[in-house]
């Protein structure tokens, strides 16, 4: 049996990646420099795939992102020169952004105007030198035409014809090409597939052999897919449980290699090696020839455990991307009949269970999902008691996290800096942020986030159940990076989690103060989540200690609080039909977190721009306030809130807050303008679209400055309209 894996993670040991570009942004290496870093960490993985893998790709490796590559390739962007490209990636022409698949890694968003592509290879390494070594990666046709942005609304029986002409000029001179078509696990139209079976067979007479890989879900279409031209077919068995019914309904083709996913590239959970085994003799029944890989790319984990500073039985459990390629190594062993090395993998370990949060939840009731005080007469009693002007200006909650900040948090961790010095210094920065609102005149206040490395990662230090990582860093989106919480046990609140900081801030002013949290779903998303219980229960335990939480907060007097959920619309399934089991639990954890008393105003925070095919589930969350992302969309998204008919109050994102740039009064009014045609003014709040955090402060400052302009001038118009009316 071969093995066969892909997707290493492209960050390096110590975050190279990330240094390397951040470095030639800022001016501090060459181009050349930049190139051979790059170059390094490519040779890099290739050795450790050499080292566990029969066979792996190359050209995996990017300089910010794939899917952008990609466009270049087939000539929609001309990234000629780096300046341009990076252009494309964070500058005055960058691309949108959104999550790749449901998954945390975003993508920059290639728009495509026509249905002309042509071949230009843009790969870091030259096309000869680099392919001796592996097998070529491209992302394939299908999945690249459906994440791009189609504006034209281009047929798309023709782009993807002309794609497949494009990719064929691509790929006609090597022998092997691995193609990565993950879309192919959505729910496609029966047009669709025709479409697709048309595209592919531009390959057929190719002498190149394509490998294939589906990933993330199961595909509904085998016997379809068995019809392309391709030599292996990569299939994930670990969150695509129906490959393995599938396969045994429709069989496999015997002249095809099937390339099993068994271990996991998505959570972090030991592969049971025993268990594995049998799953691919029952496999080798329906297919005569057979490779394992992992089940989806592995740059969803970190590097590797070694060196990692984890409760040793929590170790014992987990697997990140080195152990993954181990792991296929292992499997291999043991279906050769060695097993020695395969027992020692899966011991037997429980910890992190508490009865009392077990039992809690187990107790939960259907009234404890629903508030029993309506929308209407909670507005009602926090009108009076918030006292808020029309158009309210306020933010999502982080502000810029700057070097100094970075530093002392290291220092702390080190020990350098005592818990009181660090605390004194948390203080001065939000003593400062109050004293910057005030001067700016926004309405509802925050108190920052310095505290918190990351939304996730501050909540699951402070909570039990939750291990966070020293090096566990992955890729979010560029060369942004982050590090997943390990959710390995029963989740409960210890002490409280997030009040010393907003009392302290609500102390120094007399405007409100926003209680930040982060919600169950998005808590979840961004970790990596224990499999030995429902999804749901972890969220519910999460849930009852969020509620704690802002029962803390009323008895300070806090008045509003914010609960983000950035991660709700990405945890869907790929697959609608798997939505509504899915959406029922996350919206009940969100009402189950937010029970408050009807005097508090609960907001919630969302950054993603498509709201049309969530917001059913969207208007069940019970909450009073919903902030959101719009500035990319230029504010096209409230159609989808008219369309249901949205009573509650909307901070539409007027700020492209993932752009350096100090947005301009101009463009911030005309959002607001095409918001209002639709949404009543009462309910319109005023903010950036997201967190300020990876801003610079003086950008902050004077968007900030630009934006509460505007909003005094929507007041103006609206009192002289008003006296114009009487
Ligand atoms: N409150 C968070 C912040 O401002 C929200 C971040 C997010 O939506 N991703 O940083
Ligand atoms: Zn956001």
């Amino acid at each position: 049996m071969q093995t066969y894996a892909y997707g290493f993670p492209r960050l390096g040991e110590n975050r190279e990646f990330k240094r390397a570009i951040e470095s030639f942004w800022s001016k501090q290496i060459s181009e050349q420099e930049l190139k051979d870093r790059i170059k390094k960490l490519e040779e890099d993985i290739l050795i450790t795939y050499e080292q566990y893998v029969d066979k792996f790709p190359v050209g995996e490796m990017t300089l910010y992102d794939n899917m952008l590559d990609t466009a270049a390739m087939l000539g929609v962007y001309d990234c000629g020169g780096l300046d341009k490209y990076y252009d494309l990636c964070r500058g005055k022409n960058a691309l949108e952004m959104t999550k790749w698949f449901n998954t945390n890694y975003h993508y920059l968003v290639p728009v495509l105007n026509s249905a002309n592509f042509r071949a230009a290879w843009n790969k870091p390494a030259e096309k000869k030198d680099l392919f001796k070594k592996g097998i070529p990666y491209f992302i394939g046709p299908w999945t690249f035409l459906k994440l791009c942005k189609n504006t034209k609304k281009e047929n798309t029986r023709n782009l993807l014809l002309s794609l497949a002409d494009a990719y064929f000029q691509l790929i006609k001179d090597f022998e092997e090409v691995h193609f990565d078509e993950p879309a192919f696990v959505m729910e496609l139209s029966q047009e669709e597939i025709s479409f697709i079976k048309e595209a592919y067979k531009k390959f057929e007479n190719l002498n190149t052999k394509i490998y294939l890989f589906t990933y993330y879900d199961s595909v509904d279409f085998l016997k379809d897919l068995y019809e392309l031209p391709l030599k292996g077919i990569g299939l994930d068995f670990v969150n695509g449980k129906e490959n393995l019914e599938n396969i045994k309904k429709c069989g496999f083709p015997e002249d095809k290699l099937l390339i099993a996913g068994v271990v996991n590239g998505r959570n972090i959970w030991r592969t049971n090696i025993q268990n594995t085994v049998a799953l691919t003799k029952q496999l080798s029944l329906y297919a005569k020839n057979i490779a394992i890989s992992n089940a989806g790319p592995l740059y969803h984990l970190p590097l590797s455990t070694e060196g990692e500073n984890l409760n040793e039985k929590l170790l014992k459990k987990v697997s990140f991307a080195k152990e993954r390629l181990q792991e296929l190594k292992l499997i291999d062993e043991a279906c050769k009949g060695d097993l020695t090395a395969a027992e020692n993998w899966n011991e037997n370990i429980d910890f992190g269970v508490n009865e009392t949060i077990k039992k809690k939840v187990a107790d939960l009731k259907d009234e404890d999902f629903v508030k029993l005080i309506p929308y209407e007469q909670r507005l009602e009693k926090q009108k009076e008691i918030l006292g808020l002007p029309l158009f309210p200006t306020t933010t999502i909650g982080s502000f810029p996290q700057d070097k100094e900040i970075r530093k002392k948090r290291a220092d702390f961790r080190k020990g350098r800096l005592s818990q009181e010095e660090y605390g004194k210094f948390v203080e001065f920065k939000i003593d400062n942020l109050i004293k910057l609102q005030e001067d700016l005149g926004l309405d509802v206040f925050v108190h920052g986030e310095f505290e918190r490395t990351d939304m996730v990662e501050f909540f699951a230090q402070k909570l039990d159940g939750i291990a966070s990582t020293e090096n566990g860093w992955i890729i979010s989106y560029g060369t942004r990076v982050y590090r997943p919480p390990i959710i390995y046990g029963d989740v409960s609140r210890p002490q409280p989690i997030t009040l010393a900081e907003i009392n302290f801030a609500q102390s120094l002013t007399k405007k409100p103060l926003k209680g930040m949290l982060t919600g169950p779903v998005t808590i979840i998303a961004w970790s990596f989540v224990r499999d030995n219980i429902p999804l749901s229960d972890v969220a519910y335990q999460i849930s009852l200690c969020l509620r704690s939480e802002i029962e803390d907060y009323e008895k300070s007097s806090i008045k509003i609080v914010q609960i983000d959920e950035p991660a709700f619309r990405e945890r869907a399934p790929l697959k609608k039909r798997d939505w509504d089991k899915y959406f029922n639990w996350a919206v009940k954890s969100f009402n189950l977190a937010s029970q408050s008393k009807p005097e508090t105003q609960i907001h919630t925070h969302m950054c993603y721009s498509e709201f049309g095919e969530i917001i059913e589930h969207i208007i069940k969350m019970d909450f009073d306030v919903i902030t959101i992302e719009a500035a990319r969309s230029k504010g096209g998204i409230v159609e989808d809130f008219q369309r249901v008919d949205f009573k509650k109050q909307i901070g539409l994102g007027v700020w492209d807050i993932h752009s350096p740039l100090v947005p301009e009064c101009g463009d911030m009014k005309k959002i607001i303008q095409r918001a209002l045609e639709i949404l009543p003014k009462e309910n319109f709040w005023i903010n950036p679209d997201c967190g300020l955090k990876t801003r610079q402060m003086e950008e902050v400052a004077k968007g900030l400055k630009n934006m509460i302009e505007v909003a005094k001038k929507f007041r103006e118009t609206d009192a002289v309209f008003s006296g114009q009316k009487n």
